[in-house]
């Protein structure tokens, strides 16, 4: 099991991190751009994928790209429909290249699937070189550079899920990082783990909100900090709430980072809180219910500017958000969006049909105690399940207090069931949803 790992983690960096990955990328790459040359360039990335998509997938091969001069990327990108998961699911010779199987050069991604059916993309090593460059990108800009110490609690496998004793994490020392098993954030195992994080005391975590979260809930019930600079996490919305105990009890400032399986989409916040959408990643358009571009609040689209084995063109995501016209203090020239809305499945609604903002929904658990961990499920129309992890004190009147909130302070109208459980279990890939809806559509 050792040697297994030191070898995928060596050969990990050496696709993805080292001089020869960089010397791939910078001659792909060439520079970053900025200001006028951006548009230039994202009109130029477009074409090339839209070329490539009329070339090698069935769906587009009706589409002439020659027939005009295109002067504007609405214009060339309006030759081409809105697609969703639905379109890949059900008609993948369409959409995927060479008949929907992968060649023997390409990588293949699966979205993680939390609801429904997962999905898999295939992709090139430029792509996956380019993502790789896209993260780090971020991390510079966050102060975090490549070398220093950085710790990961993330759904990593890097022990045995059964064992219960010490180590329960593993030192990649190509990345100077410390991979925590995120499986072992239990009782058992954190004066372990918090040990070994504070004796190696990393300059950056990486983290899905979640197990941040669980680590700075432990601290807190021990009445204990660590000091970790920089936390980044991604992979699941993060909650002001999640935020708030996180910074407070690693000492850190949060980077929070938005993409997906797809990679049609690449949004990162920047040291002044805001979300900037990296618009040399990908196109992203911002969509009604009808698919008309909007102003207001709309669906996410995006159209991959990176990836030629499989391009996405005008791939629409449940996910939500707004353009905001702003002019970030940061400097950077990538428009800002508001916060991403997470998909439909992380969003439930009042009595009234009205759909609860999580940061509304923290309300309820206002001096609530004994609760070791939580979710709140929206089970039918007008009722949610708020489940349970009590700890030995936890007695009724927690509950009632809960209930007693939620009618004052988030919605009156709603019925709250509340269920006592021994667990609950994060997802395949490690993930844990606070917020889901279960109602059928
Ligand atoms: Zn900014």
């Amino acid at each position: 099991m050792h040697l297994k790992k030191e070898l995928k983690y060596f050969f990990r960096y050496l696709v993805r991190d080292s001089f020869i990955a960089e010397f791939v990328l910078l001659k792909v790459l060439g520079s970053q751009p900025s200001g006028q040359s951006l548009s230039d360039y994202q009109f130029q990335m477009l074409n090339k994928s839209l070329v490539r998509a009329v070339e090698t997938l069935p769906a587009y091969a009706q589409i002439d790209l020659h027939e005009k001069n295109y002067c504007s990327l609405a214009d060339l990108i309006g030759k081409f429909k809105i697609i969703s998961k639905v379109d890949l699911l059900e008609k993948p010779t369409m959409y995927y290249p060479n008949h929907a199987k992968p060649k023997r050069w390409y990588t293949v991604g699966k979205s993680s699937g939390t609801t429904g059916s997962p999905l898999v993309m295939f992709r090139d090593l430029y792509s996956v070189l380019i993502e790789n460059y896209f993260v780090k990108r971020h991390w510079q800009e966050c102060g975090f550079f490549l070398g220093q110490k950085c710790a990961s609690l993330r759904g990593d496998h890097v022990v045995e899920l059964n064992s219960s004793t010490p180590p329960f994490w593993f030192f990649n020392r190509y990345n100077n990082q410390l991979l925590i098993s995120s499986r072992h954030l239990l009782a058992a195992c954190i004066d372990a783990i918090i040990n070994e994080l504070r004796g190696f005391s990393p300059h950056m975590l990486q983290a899905y909100p979640s197990t941040a979260f669980t680590l700075a809930k432990y601290l807190e019930e021990k009445n204990q900090y660590l000091s970790i600079p920089i936390i980044f996490t991604s992979s699941e919305p993060l909650y002001s709430h999640q935020r708030t105990l996180i910074e407070s009890r690693l000492q850190g400032k949060i980077y929070d980072m938005y993409g997906m399986a797809e990679r049609v989409a690449f949004v990162t916040e920047c040291e002044h809180g805001e979300m900037h959408v990296n618009s040399d990643y990908s196109l992203v358009e911002i969509v009604d219910d009808n698919g008309i571009a909007t102003d207001d609040y709309g669906y996410v689209v995006g159209t991959t500017f990176h990836n030629m084995a499989m391009p996405l063109i005008r791939y629409k995501l449940s996910d939500r958000t707004r353009w905001k016209k702003i002019a970030c203090q940061c400097g950077s020239v990538f428009p800002v969006v508001e916060p991403i809305v997470g998909k439909y499945e992380d969003q439930i609604f009042g009595g009234n049909g009205a759909p609860i903002s999580p940061s509304v929904l923290t309300f309820a658990f206002k001096g609530v105690q004994n609760i070791k961990k939580s979710q709140v499920a929206q089970i039918t129309s007008g009722v949610w399940e708020v489940r349970i992890v009590p700890d030995h004190q936890y007695t009724d009147a927690n509950g009632a207090l809960l209930i007693r909130n939620v009618a004052e302070l988030v919605d009156a109208t709603i019925q709250i069931n509340i269920v006592l459980r021994d667990d609950l279990p994060n997802t395949i890939s490690g993930k844990f949803r606070w917020v889901v809806n279960e109602m059928k559509n």
